[in-house]
């Protein structure tokens, strides 16, 4: 269920309004389900880790969205694994078109809604939950590192092969092997 839910109908006579949730940490522990990262220890399963802010802007039958996302998850370290808490201070802008508005229009063109790289809503609610929980995955780096100059985790001799050299790899792991050069093609 979404919890970052906004309302067009509260816009005002401008069209404008802006709205503040906080992100619960039930609601991040959801949306790092199955990822390398997590929400930072807390005692509490209702506690505050962090906020999301949305401001909303009416431009025709539109709505642009500037939302900001503030909160902190962590991940390991990818050499020693050590717990790396990880920042996320993000904004994004998104415009957002009727699906009723835009639908016409695609049939013409004969494309199917699906496929367009356009965000749409359907009545007056606009929930932004998934916008947000792809842009706190997106601040994951490619390698997290724990900045304290450890080293990469030794693999042990017995895989490394004798004289570290992979073609006197231990035979048992020889498939493997090949499934790795065989990747690497
Ligand atoms: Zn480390």
């Amino acid at each position: 269920m979404s919890e970052f839910n906004i309302n067009i109908r509260d816009l005002d006579s401008s069209g404008e309004k802006e709205w503040t949730f906080p992100i619960t940490r039930h609601w991040l522990t959801d949306a790092l389900e199955g990822t390398g990262l997590a929400p930072k220890p807390s005692a509490s399963q209702d506690s505050t880790l962090g906020t999301v802010r949305v401001q909303a802007q009416r431009s025709g039958q539109d709505v642009v969205l500037k939302t900001h996302i503030e909160t902190e998850v962590r991940g390991a370290c990818s050499r020693c694994l050590d717990d790396v808490s990880i920042d996320v201070k993000v904004d994004v802008s998104s415009l957002m078109t009727p699906r009723a508005t835009l639908e016409p229009a695609l049939k013409e063109l004969d494309v199917n809604p699906e496929d367009m790289d356009r965000d749409t809503f359907d009545g007056d609610q606009i929930a932004v939950d998934s916008l947000v929980r792809e842009h706190i995955l997106l601040e994951e780096p490619m390698q997290i590192d724990c900045g304290r100059g450890c080293e990469p985790i030794r693999v042990p001799p017995q895989i490394r092969g004798a004289h570290g050299d992979a073609d006197s790899i231990d035979p048992r792991l020889a498939p493997l092997r090949e499934i790795q050069l065989n990747r690497k093609e």
